[in-house]
């Protein structure tokens, strides 16, 4: 454990946002900065830098450097370093929550829940032993005299770089198979929410992993080019918007680089006549307005089937009209801030424009004032005449805002979700297998929800969206996450000795 950063340890709130290279923890060079803001208040919590060319390159020559003893060092003897940061992350999970709610907007309890699920990532990658085995293969007799078998290998020094809207759990989607697999690691989390990052790197320097193996970056789109470019970075894993997720997946993909790249999404949840209504709608409340809709698996169009939409309707309206708006730190709130104010107003936008465009508003939280706090928030918004040749049926909305459309039958409600240019995920309400079955059979998107509003798959399946909600074909997450080992083949002549 560095000696610098035992004495920063606590309040959970860093003022300070450093790099982690080598085993230290060291204040980037860097010609550009940034405040972190807390979305609930406007407070400035602390100031990130943005890496220059140089301090990426240093931390690359570092993992690479690293990356040689580590890949001899036993499988077995790797994992011990992640059954020790599991517990290190478990005993800091208030703290790094604390920090998530103030730096992200979102609750408490979601603060947790995504931290645990990141955790279970970690707990998933200790079973990397059996990972390696399994791609492995023997095959005697291939051809004459001629064995052949198979055998994973890590590849260099992989990076990630993560979105703002899962601080935590996103980086756990990957550090852990990473360095499991023998690769070293570099994280660049979202310049926006860079403090869960510094509490999570505290435990890893807790853990004392060797020097090198395990790094963080701070910093913004020059510091993700350089790291795109460098001739020493194997791969790359990407999550965040489609736009940028396009160029992540072109530019590594032009510069050599293993590359699988999650973008951005736009998913429907349909309700058929064969559904429990009393139960989908708190499920279908949490799934839209839950993280204040800054979610990729929020499914913030609803399509009502036939004689369920009046019920729906009003069962929706009642719920979302009850929530109650705040700090994520409140632990009253049900729905937090957005992220910056730019967000808000580009959420305003989407509503002026589906407005503009027929829909018609049922619950309007635009003009929603906090009495206390001058945070970027949005009440619960409810438009329902929403069509699918509308902007805001087709665009990902990213704020807390339920979209209620109509379909005849559920072939047109199919047609409906796959109208998108997205495919990360969608959710059918229905006790009718038949319907579920047809329902996950023909929609267009990597994760499907019978029942379940947040279809986020387990740490031991992979995580991945269809069209362009995703680039590669890599994916994150379990057994899956092949982007971090390739395999080799080879064949033995029987003179070998
Ligand atoms: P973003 O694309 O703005 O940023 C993501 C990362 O890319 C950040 O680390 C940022 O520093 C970097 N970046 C931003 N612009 C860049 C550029 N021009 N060149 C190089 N790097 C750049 O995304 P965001 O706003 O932080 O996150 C929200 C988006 O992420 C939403 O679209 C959401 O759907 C998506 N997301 C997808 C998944 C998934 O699994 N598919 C999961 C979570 C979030």
């Amino acid at each position: 454990m560095s000696e610098q950063r035992e004495r920063a340890v606590s309040p959970a709130v860093r003022d300070h946002v450093d790099n982690y290279v080598g085993g230290e923890w060291t204040t980037p060079a860097s010609e550009t900065s940034q405040p972190v803001v807390d979305p609930a208040t406007g407070d400035e919590l602390a100031t990130v830098e943005h890496s220059t060319v140089e301090t990426v390159d240093d931390a690359v020559q570092t993992a690479n450097e690293a990356f040689e003893e580590w890949r001899q060092t036993p499988v077995v003897e790797r994992v011990q370093y992640l059954f020790d940061l599991k517990t290190e992350l478990e005993n800091r999970i208030d703290e790094i929550a604390t920090a998530l709610s103030r730096e992200h907007g979102k609750t408490i309890a979601e603060a947790r829940g995504e931290i645990e699920r990141g955790i279970e990532n970690v707990e998933v990658a200790c079973g990397m032993p059996n990972m390696m085995r399994e791609g492995s293969g023997n095959v005697e007799d291939v051809a004459s005299g001629m064995d052949e078998h198979a055998v994973r290998q890590p590849l260099g020094v992989f990076t990630a770089i993560t979105p703002f809207n899962f601080p935590a759990m996103i980086p756990l989607w990957f550090l852990p198979y990473a360095v499991a697999s023998g690769n070293t690691f570099i994280l660049k989390p979202s310049e926006k929410v860079p403090l869960s990052s510094q509490l999570i790197f505290e435990a890893v320097d807790a853990v004392d992993f060797p020097d090198g193996v395990v790094n963080l970056v701070n910093g913004g789109a020059e510091t993700v080019n350089t790291l795109l470019e460098h001739d020493d970075i194997a791969g790359v894993s990407f999550v965040g918007s489609s736009p940028v997720a396009k160029h992540v997946y072109e530019t590594a993909a032009q510069h050599g680089k293993r590359v699988q790249a999650q973008g951005g999404a736009k998913n429907y949840a349909v309700v058929t006549e064969n559904a429990a209504v009393d139960e989908a709608v708190p499920n279908i409340i949490g799934s839209v307005y839950g993280n204040a809709g800054q979610r990729c698996l929020a499914n913030d169009v609803v399509v009502g089937v036939g004689d369920v939409y009046d019920n729906l309707r009003e069962q929706l309206i009642d719920a979302a009209e009850n929530l109650t708006v705040g700090a994520g730190v409140d632990e009253e709130t049900e729905v937090g801030p957005l992220i910056t104010d730019d967000s808000r107003e580009r959420v305003l936008d989407l509503i002026e424009n589906a407005l503009e465009e027929g829909a018609e508003l049922v619950l309007d939280g635009r003009d929603f004032e906090h009495p206390e706090l001058d945070g970027n928030f949005l009440g619960p918004t409810l438009l329902e005449g929403v069509t699918t040749d509308m902007e805001i049926a087709q665009e990902e909305i990213f704020g807390p805002v339920l979209c209620l459309a109509e379909a005849e039958d559920l072939d047109e409600a199919i047609e409906m979700v796959n109208s998108t240019k997205y495919g990360n995920a969608s959710s059918i309400y229905t006790e009718s297998g038949s319907e579920a079955r047809q329902y996950k059979y023909e929609v267009d998107a990597g994760n499907i929800g019978i029942n379940v509003g947040v279809c986020a798959p387990m740490g031991f399946f992979h995580f991945g969206g269809r069209k362009a909600s995703f680039f590669g074909d890599l994916h994150a997450q379990g057994e899956d996450a092949v982007n971090f080992y390739t395999e080799k083949t080879i064949q033995i002549e029987r003179w070998y000795s």
